[in-house]
């Protein structure tokens, strides 16, 4: 299959030998994108002994895979220079990068030198009249832009949760390109170390039910009603990141891009507006209460049940009813 100016690309992100859930989720929509453009799906991934990865990724037509030491650890330099020469050679209609830091790091500097338009926080992306059309979220999920992309190539960030993952995965063996990295790459970052957030007292992954906190909150004073609630249910307590950049909670302890991410049976979220880098870490619980005084909040657009509500009427009494039924459920 020859590659053609209709061609879809997803830029397959990967950390320690696991492909990035968002990666597939872009390999599903870009399906259908490639389908309606009539071109071919590809999945374009860098690094160092990245096969076993490669064979993951059967949803797409073929997987363009450049191998090379120095592109073991991302460095945006380097990927940035990969990708350029990929895109120079072979001109896609539409690069796909995850809406995340080292997706957003590579899209902006690849839209930037090589002139191309960069539509970003993609929530949908369709194809109209041979054009696409992405529409964004802006402000924190408070607004929803449409952009008509015309120019080609076109570089994409898509908010991770924004597609169902299931539709990028596929048993499908691909077939591999493998090409070889531009000569002379210019390499002038070097990873000397991943910072990962330290093990806290609780390992907050592990545990069922999570009461997470925000800014809501207002102080730390204010935890140990949050806590009690946790205790309450048999869970621990968590927060977004200004809990965790005010000092009320440690990192051990943040939920989202920056930090972990969660996959409880019961996400509690008190006080928390929904930002995108925060549903990233809790947008796959199993069930996500919010509670906000907000009734606009975006959190509430990916909550089961919500309540709008001053969340310290709630606490005590939540947590009273709670103990009460615990002691009726005991006692017969
Ligand atoms: P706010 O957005 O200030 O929301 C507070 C909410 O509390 C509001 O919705 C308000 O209506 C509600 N509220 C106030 N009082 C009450 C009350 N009495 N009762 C009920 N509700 C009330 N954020 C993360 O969480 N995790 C990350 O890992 C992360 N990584 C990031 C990485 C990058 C590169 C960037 C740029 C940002 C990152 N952020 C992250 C920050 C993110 O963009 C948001 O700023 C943050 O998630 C907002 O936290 P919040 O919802 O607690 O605060």
């Amino acid at each position: 299959m020859s590659a053609s100016g209709q061609d879809v690309w997803v830029y397959v992100e990967h950390l320690r030998g696991t492909v990035a859930g968002s990666t597939y989720e872009m390999l599903g929509k870009g399906r259908e994108i490639a389908d309606a453009l009539g071109g071919r799906l590809a999945a374009v991934i860098l690094g160092a002994g990245t096969q076993p990865l490669a064979s993951t990724l059967g949803a797409a037509d073929v997987v363009i895979s450049v191998e090379d030491p120095s592109l073991a650890e991302f460095t945006p330099g380097a990927h940035a220079a990969v990708l350029r020469d990929l895109v120079q050679h072979r001109g896609p209609r539409v690069v796909f990068f995850g809406a995340t830091s080292i997706g957003m790091d590579l899209a902006a500097v690849l839209a930037g030198s090589l002139k191309m338009p960069l539509a970003v926080n993609a929530t949908d992306v369709a194809v109209e009249d041979d054009r696409l059309v992405v529409t964004s979220q802006m402000c924190g999920g408070k607004l929803l832009a449409e952009a008509q992309i015309v120019e080609r190539p076109a570089a994409v960030t898509v908010l991770s949760g924004a597609f169902p993952a299931e539709s990028g995965l596929s048993d499908r063996t691909p077939q591999i390109e493998n090409v070889p990295p531009p000569p002379a790459l210019d390499i002038r970052m070097k990873v000397r170390r991943l910072l990962e957030p330290a093990a806290g007292d609780v390992d907050i992954t592990k545990v069922p039910v999570l009461v997470a906190v925000g800014r809501g909150l207002q102080r730390k004073e204010n935890l140990p009603l949050a806590e009690d609630l946790a205790q309450a249910l048999g869970g621990a307590v968590c927060g977004s990141r200004p809990t965790v950049d005010q000092g009320w909670l440690p990192l051990s302890r943040q939920i989202g891009k920056s930090g972990l991410i969660v996959k409880p049976r019961l996400y509690l979220a008190l006080g928390i507006s929904g930002a995108p880098e925060h549903v990233e870490g809790m947008k796959d619980a199993e069930l996500i209460i919010a509670v906000n005084s907000d009734p606009n909040a975006p959190i509430f657009d990916v909550a089961d049940y919500g309540a709008v509500l001053d969340m310290f009427e709630l606490l005590p009494v939540l947590k009273d009813e709670i103990e009460k039924r615990k002691g009726m459920a005991a006692a017969s």
